[in-house]
């Protein structure tokens, strides 16, 4: 098996470790690749690189915006040439169903597509400002920050990359990228689109290897400028921490519970559809995931018995044949949903379907668990508490409205939320008192690549995609010319 390498300075390179690490197939349990398994030297070295690019050669970060479209046009084409091999190694790598790896590929190039464009737009502004000295123009320029290092998950590998990648090269930063230990595939192939693109050496590294020995160093690197981060909430306070050291500039995209709020004259079977799709979809390993449906009291008993025959019905298989729902990313992951569960039921919810691995046949060898429902859950309870990241979810219920908006928002978390109403004008209210940052009326989980993405609370800092996602990768500076050069008299002697 060959090994993977990282991507420095324009080369593929072994770690200096020496060191390889088994990447896993989580519906067959097997080794699907080997990469090399970095260490600080291997981010040292890509910081190097990105440096010299940045401040140095400064081929990329000097070269017109329209040469750098130009160039992210080709490597969003070849995405999507590519992107049969590309949602495989997707599945492959995480156990996704493969039209939705097919769906995230297809977002990937979008996105690339997006920002392709958008940075030929005008931007800054024009100031009208006081002239108690005399009259002065002022005006504003975005540049690129830096050097930036950019982290991120195992839930959607090469969409969360894009997210970062695309909006960071665009605006001409040079970058350090560092995707999960556990799925780093289809990234691999984004960095050889980018060589064949013939992006300048150093813009754009990769360094393939753990949170503790690569993301720690990039985080507190004094030669970092920026750092960006889709992951846990624990994880996210490690790095604004270690961040602080040169006061680098902060993007977290960090976890969520977000609510799923649904009324009793809500389209009911809709309602049941999009619930599925906010906790099913993806196997629940979704940040914005409707983890908590919080339902009003009369429609309850009718919505449960429905979700959850719908939910036993849910075919679980191998990502290549696809199934309604794939593995979970890995046994750890698998254990700790398991875990979850088992506390559930000690602390009193009601199990109405699911709640435990799913063994049949081949099955055995994944990391499969049954998409499970509890009733009767109380917000004190850990499965309502804690992000869980799989598929699971808790039903709450209210009387009145506000008793809604208080259960919704009885969380630390404030990611994304949703209502379903067919009253138009509760529906706004609703979504108005709603702490989060992402919210859907009557549909559940869709994403754009135009519009703002993040959240609120202990679910992160800054927003992602659409123009926000490019200004997150650029600094401003105002820039004030006095137009009447000369003395203006302040001192009198
Ligand atoms: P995680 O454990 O926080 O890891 C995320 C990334 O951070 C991985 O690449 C990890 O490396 C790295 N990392 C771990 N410790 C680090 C440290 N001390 N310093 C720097 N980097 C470190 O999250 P995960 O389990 O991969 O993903 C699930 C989480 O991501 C969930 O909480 C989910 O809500 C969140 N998420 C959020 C969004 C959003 O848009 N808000 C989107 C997707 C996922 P290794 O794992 O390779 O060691
Ligand atoms: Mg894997």
């Amino acid at each position: 098996m060959d090994v993977k390498f990282n991507y420095i300075n324009g080369q593929w390179v072994e770690s200096v470790s020496k060191q390889t690490r088994d990447i896993i197939n989580p519906a067959t349990g097997e080794i699907i690749a080997q990469v090399t398994d970095s260490i600080k030297e291997d981010a040292k070295h890509a910081i190097e690189a990105a440096k010299a690019s940045f401040y140095e050669t400064r081929e990329w970060r000097d070269m017109s915006a329209q040469d750098r479209s130009d160039l992210l046009y080709k490597v969003c084409a070849e995405i999507d040439r590519q992107r049969d091999k590309l949602s495989r190694l997707d599945t492959l790598d995480s156990g996704k169903p493969l039209r939705e790896a097919e769906g995230d590929i297809d977002d990937a190039y979008h996105c690339f597509q997006f920002y392709a464009g958008l940075i030929k737009m005008p931007y800054g502004g024009v100031y009208d400002v006081n002239d108690g000295f005399g009259p002065t123009h002022s005006y504003t320029v975005k540049e690129p920050v830096g050097v930036c290092a950019q982290i991120t998950p195992w839930n959607y590998p090469l969409l969360m990359a894009v997210w970062k990648i695309a909006p960071a090269l665009a605006a001409g930063n040079s970058i350090v990228f560092k995707p999960s230990e556990e799925t780093p595939l289809s990234v691999i192939v984004l960095f050889d689109i980018l060589d064949q693109a013939g992006l300048p050496k150093g813009a754009a590294n990769l360094v393939l290897g753990t949170g503790k020995n690569v993301g720690q160093y990039l985080s507190s690197s004094m030669d970092v400028d920026m750092v960006t981060f889709t992951g846990s909430t624990a994880v996210g306070q490690e790095i604004a921490k270690t961040a602080a050291c040169n006061i680098k500039k902060v993007g977290l995209e960090l976890g969520g519970k977000s609510p799923n709020i649904i009324f009793a004259d809500a389209d009911f079977e809709g309602a049941v559809e999009w619930a599925m799709i906010g906790i099913f979809f993806n196997q629940g390993e979704v940040c914005s995931a409707g983890s908590r449906i919080i339902i009003e009291k009369s429609l309850k008993d009718k919505f449960v018995k429905r979700l959850a025959e719908r939910a036993n019905n849910i075919t679980l298989g191998n990502g290549l044949d696809n199934p309604d729902m794939g593995p979970l990313i890995s046994e750890r992951q698998m254990y700790k949903v398991l875990h979850y569960i088992a506390l559930g039921k000690e602390e009193g919810a009601n199990l109405v379907c699911g709640g435990e691995r799913y063994i049949d046949g081949d099955r055995a060898k994944g990391f499969f668990v049954k998409p499970t429902i509890f009733d009767d859950c109380t917000s004190d309870m850990s499965i309502v508490k804690d992000e869980i990241f799989g598929p699971v979810v808790t039903i709450q219920t209210f009387e009145t409205e506000e008793e809604a908006v208080r259960l919704a928002n009885e969380t630390r978390y404030g990611l994304a939320g949703a209502v379903f109403t067919t009253d138009g004008a509760r529906a706004l209210r609703v979504i108005k008192e709603l702490r989060a940052g992402i919210t859907w009326i009557n549909a559940y989980n869709p994403t754009y690549n135009e519009a703002p993405w993040g959240g609120y609370k202990m679910s992160g800092v800054g927003r992602e995609l659409g123009i926000y996602g490019l200004d997150e990768y650029r600094e401003t500076k105002q820039i004030n010319i006095n137009l009447t050069p000369g003395p203006v008299g302040w001192y009198t002697h």
